[in-house]
C-alpha cells in the first residue's frame, strides 16, 4: 500500500493577491514543498470554473459577493471570479514544486453546481477521477484522511 498525498487548490486564485485569497496561505508553499518528498504519490486538484459559473457573484443580476442563492437546488454562497479555466489565477502557485505531482484532478467543472471537494460536487452529482486514481495506484486512504484529521 502506498501512501498518497493530495494537494487541494493550491492555485493563485485561492494564494495571496488572488481573486479568493485565504489569509497567509503562502505560508504552507515551503512545508507542502517538504512534505512532498515523504509520500509516494502526490495528486493535485484544481479548482477549475468555466466563465459563467454559477458561484460567481457576477454571473447574477443585482447579486454580490457573500450573497446566497439557490443553485440547482443547492445553498450556494456567491464568490468573486476565480479560478477560471486557463487562466492564470487558475495556475498552480509557482513556487510549489511540481515535480512529485503524478496527476492533476479538475473539479468545479460544471456551472450548474460548485465543488469543494476533490471528490464530487456538492450535490454529488458528478465525481472527479480522483478516488479512481487513488484505487487504481492502491493507494491508503486511510493514511490521507489521518494525514489531513
Ligand atoms: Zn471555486
Amino acid at each position: 500500500m502506498k501512501n498518497a498525498l493530495i494537494l487541494v487548490d493550491i492555485q493563485n486564485d485561492f494564494c495571496e493577491g488572488g481573486a479568493l485569497a485565504v489569509p497567509q496561505a503562502n505560508q504552507i508553499l515551503p512545508i507542502v514543498n517538504d512534505l512532498l518528498t515523504q509520500f509516494d504519490l502526490v495528486f493535485a486538484t484544481l479548482d477549475w470554473h468555466p466563465h459563467n459559473h454559477g458561484s460567481f457573484a457576477a454571473n447574477h443580476e443585482k447579486k454580490r459577493i457573500g450573497d446566497r442563492i439557490i443553485l440547482n437546488g443547492l445553498d450556494q454562497i456567491l464568490w468573486p471570479k476565480h479560478c477560471v479555466q486557463n487562466t492564470s489565477g487558475a495556475k498552480l502557485h509557482a513556487q510549489l514544486n511540481r515535480r512529485k505531482i503524478k496527476h492533476f484532478v479538475h473539479k468545479g467543472t460544471d456551472k450548474n453546481v460548485d465543488s469543494y471537494s476533490g471528490f464530487f460536487d456538492n450535490g454529488r452529482i458528478h465525481s472527479t477521477n480522483l478516488e479512481h486514481l487513488l484505487k487504481k495506484h492502491a493507494a491508503c486512504l486511510l493514511a490521507w484522511h489521518s494525514i489531513i484529521a
